[in-house]
């Protein structure tokens, strides 16, 4: 699938465990404790409705 999120303007594959993941920036982080928040954390071959195409 093309409208995959690894394909998505808005993943970043980054360093994200495990393997074939990578973080959505759509939203601002989440919190994930009461000191920091994290991005989402999403499967490169997933998707969802907000998909938008990388540039280029
Ligand atoms: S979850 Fe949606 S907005 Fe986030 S990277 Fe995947 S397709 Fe893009």
């Amino acid at each position: 699938m093309t409208d995959a999120c690894k394909a998505c303007a808005f993943f970043e594959a980054a360093e994200a465990k495990p393997a074939k993941t990578g973080l959505c920036h759509f939203n601002p982080p989440l919190p994930a404790d009461d000191k920091r928040a994290l991005w989402p954390t999403v499967s490169a071959e997933d998707w969802c409705a907000r998909f938008e195409a990388e540039a280029g």
